[in-house]
């Protein structure tokens, strides 16, 4: 049995308030109390996945799994890594038929554990053949669009009832998917052979499978985003239409550099292979999904062809690579859950996800995919989120928020700067900006968090088949070698427990957040299509049409009575419009008229005044005079 501490966060109030903890072993037993065996399953479950139907959206899979007689059990998966929560897609798995011999053998599901199917294998039986189909969403009422008429995205999780009681890195898959006519499709799983549109996988193991999905589609390219790289990187691109594909030569030199920026930071890779699944696209449902060779990403069709006007406005990119490190290979023990139907625990979701924003906006502006004073102005949001836009924090802590992938699974939500969300993301990106900066000022320029980084996700160059996992004093350890202090632990706690706010990092890199009455450019590329912000001043975030899609908390529109859904159809008795409030707005600032709004809530029509007279404010960060400039060595490129 392994010796397994765990996570510790809260644990001194959890204790105190008799919270009972999870056990260390809650994580090898599964829903019934079975143990987790991690010898391996006998034989080689075979699966083959029709992905060809894309009239009705459905994909049509035949397992053939080595069995013994006796009760079986199978799992759907339910927690999918990278989510963090259950959001297997169950409710999509239909027409299962379970045979062997060519007898057909009744299924019944587990009540207490849904996601269960039990089968009672007779004597002289030795493999199961199961028939099912995955229905995947036809709108996105139903859910994440995965098939278009022009692409797929093959997710493995989707299609596989595996045998309960074992863990996932110990069950060996050889899985086989037949693809539309003509399309390409893409992988890191290796392809042992071909036999016209059907690609037969090389055998691996379930962990690797779930975590090796597919893209395919009808217009495809590859870029080579690491020619003289240690190991291969590929860019596989899949779009709606052939047009879509084409990337500038300048524009691919950034992705190059994306990825030399992040060979320089770890000092090491964890693949033997790298390939991104790149839809550009209006129809795939969006997505950015990490995995340990490859990741699941979407932008819009304009891509490449609208690059300059986007001023860097996405780091998706360099999110999701740095999760190769950060996550992936290096990953949190409470998450490293031994298959896909025990619970995932997120205490450390502020390194897995918050380091990685921090990384993942770093390397962006280092490789020149976004221009420097755009990376200040990306930061300059969420300090002034962390500045002015949190009042959640008044009762719930940043740790709390690790909670949110299985309590809110990013419903949208009325008052989310109340409420709180997913704040481990950008909350630990500031976190991590403040450890970044001390760390340079205590070492006097000598080191930075770019050697933690190293020390903590770059060791063991080449490794990749199993996750490496940490609590929470691994991480307090590795930033006492960086930068020896005997206080690591109290740092990361206060600002994980509320006691300390999240932005001591901007003013002590050398800025200060700062409001002006003018947007940047790359916060207008950001808020392009999303409607109208005037978060800062007026308190209120609205949607083209004018319906309000978020009032900030104890604002001057919150306490003028707006809530959240309304819609604003007149400003000053002019039609309704983002220009027409700005203006308002910008008036309001000189005169002590309120601004008045006609706002339709549901059938009823009302006006309502803002005594509003700040003007408009937008965020961005301003050098502190004399004081040393940390923040711009941090966003340079590596030589
Ligand atoms: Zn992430």
């Amino acid at each position: 049995m392994r010796v397994i501490q765990p996570a510790v966060l809260g644990l001194a109030l959890m204790a105190a308030m008799g919270v009972a903890q999870a056990t260390p072993d809650a994580q090898d037993t599964d829903a019934r109390g079975v143990k987790i065996s991690e010898a391996a399953y006998p034989g080689t479950i075979v699966l083959d996945v029709d992905a060809t139907d894309l009239n009705q959206r459905v994909f049509k899979v035949r397992q053939t799994v080595p069995v013994q007689a006796g009760l079986q059990r199978f799992h759907y998966p339910a927690w999918l890594p990278g989510n963090h929560s259950p959001t297997g897609a169950l409710d999509k798995l239909a027409g299962l038929v379970v045979t062997a011999n060519g007898q057909r053998l009744e299924w019944v599901r587990d009540p207490i554990d849904v996601y269960t199917f039990n089968v009672q294998v007779p004597e002289g039986v030795s493999e199961l053949k199961m028939d099912y189909q995955f229905l995947s969403p036809t709108s996105s009422a139903e859910g994440r669009a995965v098939m278009t008429p022009n692409m797929l995205n093959l997710q493995w999780n989707a299609m596989v009832l595996y045998p309960a009681a074992h863990a996932a890195h110990a069950i060996t898959y050889q899985a086989n998917a037949r693809y539309p006519q003509g399309w390409e499709a893409a992988s890191a799983l290796e392809v042992a052979s071909r036999d016209g549109d059907t690609v037969h996988y090389a055998p691996a193991s379930l962990e690797v499978l779930v975590d090796s999905p597919v893209f395919a589609g009808r217009y495809h390219r590859t870029f080579d985003l690491a020619p003289a790289g240690t190991r291969p990187v590929r860019l596989n691109v899949f779009a709606d239409r052939a047009k879509d594909l084409e990337a500038k030569p300048e524009h691919l030199e950034q992705h190059r550099a994306l990825v030399a920026q992040a060979r320089k930071l770890f000092g090491a890779e964890h693949y033997d292979h790298y390939d991104y699944l790149f839809a550009v696209t209006d129809q795939l449902g969006g997505i950015g999904l990490e995995h340990q060779r490859s990741s699941e990403d979407s932008e819009g069709r304009d891509y490449f062809s609208g690059w300059d006007a986007k001023v860097g406005s996405s780091d998706l990119l360099g999110h999701e690579y740095t999760h190769s490190w950060d996550g992936k290979y290096r990953r949190p023990r409470d998450l490293a859950t031994l298959h896909y139907n025990v619970p995932m625990q997120g205490s450390l979701l502020w390194v897995y996800e918050g380091q990685t924003q921090y990384w993942g906006n770093v390397l962006t502006g280092r490789s020149g995919l976004r221009p420097l004073d755009a990376s200040r102005d990306a930061l300059a949001l969420v300090a002034a989120t962390y500045a002015d836009n949190r009042p959640g924090l008044e009762w719930r802590a940043l740790a709390d928020t690790t909670n949110d992938p299985v309590i809110a699974r990013r419903r949208p939500k009325p008052y989310r700067g109340y409420q709180m969300s997913e704040d481990y993301y950008q909350g630990g990106q500031m976190l991590w900006l403040e450890a970044d900066v001390r760390i340079r000022k205590l070492s006097g320029g000598k080191r930075s968090l770019d050697d933690f980084a190293r020390t903590f996700f770059g060791q063991n160059d080449g490794q990749w088949e199993r996750p490496d996992t940490y609590i929470f004093e691994d991480v307090v350890a590795a930033l006492e070698k960086v930068q020896p202090t005997g206080d690591w632990s109290q740092f990361l706690h206060d600002r994980l427990d509320r006691k300390v706010g999240l932005t001591g990092g901007i003013e002590a890199s050398g800025w200060k957040l700062v409001y002006s009455d003018k947007p940047s450019a790359y916060y207008k590329a950001m808020s392009k299509g999303r409607g109208a912000s005037f978060i800062y001043s007026l308190g209120l975030a609205l949607d083209s049409t004018g319906r309000i899609g978020e009032v900030r908390w104890d604002s001057p529109a919150f306490n003028a009575g707006f809530g959240t859904g309304m819609q604003v159809l007149a400003v000053n008795d002019l039609q309704y419009s983002a220009d027409e409030l700005e203006e308002a707005v910008r008036a309001a600032k000189d005169g002590k008229q309120p601004i008045h709004l006609l706002v339709k809530d549901m059938d009823v029509y009302r006006t309502l005044d803002i005594d509003y007279h700040g003007g408009l404010r937008y965020p961005s960060l301003e050098r502190i005079p004399g004081s040393t400039d940390y923040l711009t060595p941090i966003l340079s490129a590596r030589k």
